[in-house]
């Protein structure tokens, strides 16, 4: 007696709704793009609790008639593709046949739909897998698909829908990236009778992204640089955010292939690769990038949710969009200031032969550097020359942060143990300060987001992180998504220090921040927080926790271009000896470079 038995159609779309039907927004994106292939100019979602309840989507395409309507819920039933042939240039967003009658197995499904030019409509009703006779009943052209209590049938697929809050997030990431894609048709998307998004057709895609992503852009002007480029049949154009736009985490990447959202690693790497040196490492460029090819150039039937295609060509298109991407970003004025070498840690006195040749690049630019000043920013500080190895008086050492003199005699009181010390400070961004064996050059920014991330990292674990009450609690407004964050991750957003309360609607109100980070800009700093969050996701609540106190760390520290009293500079250094490790960032930069006399004489052809 055999074992194998044939599966009947229902447990067929039940395994099959296991890959497709994720969640409500998976329903949206299939019911979506069912509308956009029947030609929809008009798509109306309406959702209650996150999906959960209730999903429907209502279009103004094709329809279908009494045959089809009956037809579209069966297995592999599609009126998309017909032979082998067809699989090799898909046009269209669907073409499995699946969707339909995997959401009608695990849900209670409604559909009313029309022909234009027929008089009835027809509507048929399917209760997971089980169908009522299509019948005929008024109604307007095109189609709503009504779909009721996701998975109220399978209490164990039900248990893993999360918050309707939750759920709302990954709905708005699949709507966005549907209307992004498709700038000709109109869209609103209502949740709860509010209505959260009306899209006009024809619509500007900066006016779309400012719609779908209010806090992105939130005190950014002229925040992206667009750029195109056609080779042969291989179109390219892309907006590119500033670096100054650039995220902690990548989720602002949207790629778009002849009208599908997709994730591509080559891609990804090409637009990495176009940003190379503009940013920091472990940040992220905010770009929008939307491929058109010839359909038989890649295979989309690589992936259930079609997420992901194969390139053929996937070199070409790789040093394309690297191409086109570079070039535009490097020729516009994006305020990059060159940056020293800073490979090795430390350059030590006996350094190998490598080390020589970097050292003399730097050695180089330290020259003209000071050829450049000489005159006007060196004659205050460093003694005459014939004052034997340059040390100071000590008053002299204050001369260049004279306009500063309180933040000097306040440090002073601090200090009154620590040697003197000759510092320098270089475009605002760097401190040259002498050593025993020769000298140190500091970037001023990486060395203090050091010894902060430190300090935040030992009061974090002590418990004793220090947070103020805001006398004027700063609010925020916050759509669903970032709402299901805040919710999910209060514990961990309360062990920062931060207090965050309803205030409105959507309105929230910040009341304690860490006393630490208090020249941070509070909203700003919970709107990064709550994106970091969403992006960590499931991940470890150490990991998460200590990627926020490095993001935390980074914007509290003293900036690249600011400028910094002696007093100051002296404060930071004494900071830097009494802490462990702070020769490297939380980043794995160096935060000092050393120079030896040795070097320095070896360099200057004095040996
Ligand atoms: P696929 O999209 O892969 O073809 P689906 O299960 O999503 O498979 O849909 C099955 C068929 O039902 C489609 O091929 C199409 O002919 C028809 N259909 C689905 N939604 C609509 C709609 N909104 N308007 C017109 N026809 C539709
Ligand atoms: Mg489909």
């Amino acid at each position: 007696m055999g074992r194998i038995n044939l599966l009947d159609p229902n447990m067929v779309n039940m395994i099959a709704a296991g890959e497709v039907i994720e969640r409500p927004a998976s329903v949206v994106k299939e019911l979506m793009e069912n509308s956009i292939d029947a030609g929809a100019t008009r798509i109306q979602v309406t959702l209650e609790e996150g999906g959960r309840r209730l999903i429907a989507v209502e279009d103004n395409g094709s329809g279908m008639d009494e045959e089809d309507l009956s037809r579209a819920f069966e297995t592999h039933a599609t009126s998309k593709i017909k032979e082998s042939g067809d699989l090799q240039r898909i046009t269209s967003l669907g073409f499995r046949g699946e969707a339909l009658a995997s959401i009608s197995t695990v849900a209670l499904v409604k559909t009313v739909s029309r022909l234009q030019e027929s008089a009835q409509a027809n509507s048929l009703e399917i209760d997971c897998g089980e169908r009522s006779p299509v019948t005929p009943c008024s109604g307007d052209y095109g189609t709503r698909m009504v779909v009721r209590d996701l998975f109220y049938k399978l209490p164990a697929r039900r248990k893993f829908l999360r918050t309707a809050n939750t759920e709302m997030g990954h709905i708005t990431e699949q709507f966005a990236r549907i209307v992004l894609a498709h700038l000709d048709l109109a869209f609103t998307l209502t949740h709860h009778r509010r209505e959260l998004y009306r899209l006009a057709a024809g619509e500007s895609l900066d006016s779309r992204i400012k719609k779908l992503f209010p806090s992105l852009l939130e005190g950014e002007e002229d925040a992206f640089i667009s750029a195109r480029s056609q080779e042969k049949e291989i179109e390219v154009v892309a907006l590119l955010g500033k670096p100054s736009l650039s995220r902690t985490t990548g989720r602002y990447q949207y790629v778009f292939l002849n009208g599908r959202a997709i994730k591509d690693k080559v891609i990804t790497h090409a637009i990495k690769e176009a940003y190379w040196g503009l940013l920091e490492p472990q940040r992220y460029p905010v770009v929008f990038l939307f491929v058109t090819m010839p359909f038989d150039d890649y295979d989309v039937n690589v992936h259930p949710t079609k997420i992901e295609v194969r390139f053929f060509k996937s070199n070409l298109l790789h040093s394309q969009i690297l191409g086109c991407l570079r070039e535009k970003l490097l020729g516009s004025d994006l305020h990059v200031h060159a940056r020293l070498p800073v490979t090795g840690p430390r350059f030590e006195a006996s350094g190998g032969t490598s080390r020589g040749g970097r050292s003399r690049e730097v050695a180089d630019a330290m020259a003209s550097f000071f050829k450049a000043h000489k005159p006007s920013a060196m004659s205050d500080v460093y003694s005459p020359p014939n004052s034997p190895s340059g040390v100071r008086s000590p008053q002299a050492e204050y001369r260049l942060g004279s306009a500063r003199e309180e933040d000097a005699t306040e440090y002073a009181v601090d200090r009154i143990t620590s040697l003197p010390r000759n510092c320098l400070q270089i475009h605002n961004s760097y401190i040259v300060t002498e050593t025993e064996e020769g000298f140190e050059i500091i970037d001023q920014h990486a060395l203090h987001e050091k010894l902060l991330f430190e300090t935040l990292v030992q009061r974090v674990e002590q418990g004793d992180l220090e947070a103020q009450k805001l006398l004027v609690p700063p609010t925020l407004e916050l759509n669903e998504s970032q709402v299901a964050v805040l919710k999910e991750h209060r514990p961990l957003i309360n062990q920062l220090g931060i207090d965050i309360e309803p205030f409105g609607p959507r309105t929230y109100a910040v009341h304690s921040f860490p006393t630490l980070l208090a020249k941070v800009d509070v909203v700003q700093f919970v709107l990064d927080l709550i994106e970091s969050l969403e992006q960590s996701g499931s991940g470890k609540v150490h990991d998460v926790l200590s990627d926020l106190l490095d993001m935390s760390a980074c914007k509290a520290a003293i900036k690249a271009g600011q400028a910094l009293s002696q007093a100051e500079m002296v404060q930071l250094l004494d900071d830097a000896d009494r802490a462990d490790s702070a020769f490297r960032c939380p980043h794995g930069r160096p935060t000092t470079l050393r120079f030896s006399m040795e070097e320095l004489a070896k360099q200057f052809l004095r040996t």
